[in-house]
């Protein structure tokens, strides 16, 4: 019975980044600089579409200065106190950030956080939770929004589909974090055997009939990949393993036993995450890990803003939303995805 039940039901089929590729086109673009990549959320305008994670080991106040000063946007993580969250929005305010960003949860005292934080600066609060289809997304929202109206823009999330995409546009967001279980930390699909590849996810809320931004978030690893999701319809990119190890993630540099310069990097659901912000840990849905020391974020920024400017010039197109318009993608078979990484052979 379970097998002729599993025989006849049909199965969406989904795709990832890896599966495919944007198609060349026509271009009479001579420089990467007549290409321009701004985005907004609302009335806030940003020159990069790039946000750093709301994650205690990539955005604290040196991050959101990175981000700003390349033309992006920094959250603040909400694993502190109110006090410390909102010293931290105050230090960004006071280096001289135009937008600054600031995490809240759904429950016990995140109204209170969401008070604090904006009145020492921060002018977008975003309501992060693993699962934003769910009933305290929506009671958040509603609260959030009889408090602050529209004088502060209101990202949530995360979510996986245009029906979740849908519902918290209605309940009150301005934009929406798209993406479950993609993340490089993430072990949500292992653990829950649930969630949507990213670009897929990306590719159905673009569906919308709301004007809510969309924010692609977990599992982008690639300026290539930045160029796949704003081309299926993302306004903006959220990253984590891009930005870690760099010189403006919050803790210290570490030496692994081969002498090389690394840096913590771990899911705010993890084991480790969990003991030190609750003081105790249930059932993991992410992993903490080192990587590798990169360096000035600047440099990261300066190389993912050249890589997205090369890949709309590659479809001819000068701002994001031609790229939306004019991108062809095609799939991409598991010998194609061997020759489109680099493949040369290694003389020693
Ligand atoms: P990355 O850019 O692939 O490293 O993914 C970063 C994203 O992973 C964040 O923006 C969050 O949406 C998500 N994330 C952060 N911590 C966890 C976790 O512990 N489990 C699952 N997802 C997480």
């Amino acid at each position: 019975m379970a097998t002729e039940w599993f025989l006849e039901v049909k199965m969406k089929q989904t795709y990832s980044f890896d599966d495919v590729l944007l198609e060349p086109q026509y271009s009479d673009i001579n420089s990467r600089s007549e290409v321009n990549t701004d985005s907004n959320l609302g009335s806030y305008n940003f020159t990069l579409p790039v946000i750093s994670s709301p994650m205690d080991t990539v955005t604290e106040e040196r991050m959101v200065n990175a981000m700003s000063d390349a033309g992006g946007l920094g959250i603040v993580h909400r694993y502190n106190t109110i006090n410390e969250q909102a010293k931290i929005v105050g230090y960004a305010r006071l280096a001289g950030c135009k937008n600054i960003g600031a995490a809240i949860g759904v429950t016990g005292d995140y109204m209170k956080r969401a008070q604090r934080v904006t009145d020492v600066g921060a002018n977008i609060l975003c309501v992060d939770v693993a699962h934003g289809h769910h009933s305290m997304m929506q009671q958040a929202l509603g609260e959030l929004k009889d408090n602050f109206g529209d004088s502060v823009h209101i990202m949530a999330g995360n979510v996986a589909t245009l029906e979740a995409f849908e519902a918290l546009s209605e309940w009150g967001a301005d934009s929406i974090r798209v993406g479950i279980g993609g993340g490089s930390i993430c072990s949500t699909r292992i653990v829950t055997g649930h969630g949507v590849p990213t670009f897929q996810s990306i590719l159905e809320c673009a569906q919308t009939s709301h004007d809510t931004k969309i924010i692609a978030d977990g599992g982008i690893k690639t300026s290539g990949d930045i160029v796949k999701a704003l081309a299926a319809g993302a306004d903006f990119v959220m990253v984590g393993s891009m930005l870690a190890g760099s010189s403006e993630t919050p803790g210290g540099l570490r030496t692994d036993e081969h002498g090389n310069k690394c840096k913590e990097y771990r899911g705010m659901a993890s084991k480790e995450a969990q003991r030190e912000w609750r003081g105790q840990s249930s059932t993991a849905e992410g992993v903490s890990t080192v990587v590798p020391f990169k360096g000035p974020t600047a440099n990261i920024l300066k190389d993912i803003s050249g890589g997205v400017r090369s890949g709309l010039s590659y479809t001819g197109a000068r701002t994001i939303k031609e790229l939306q318009a004019r991108a062809k993608f095609i799939l991409q078979s598991s010998a194609a995805q061997l020759e489109s990484g680099t493949h040369i052979l290694w003389r020693k």
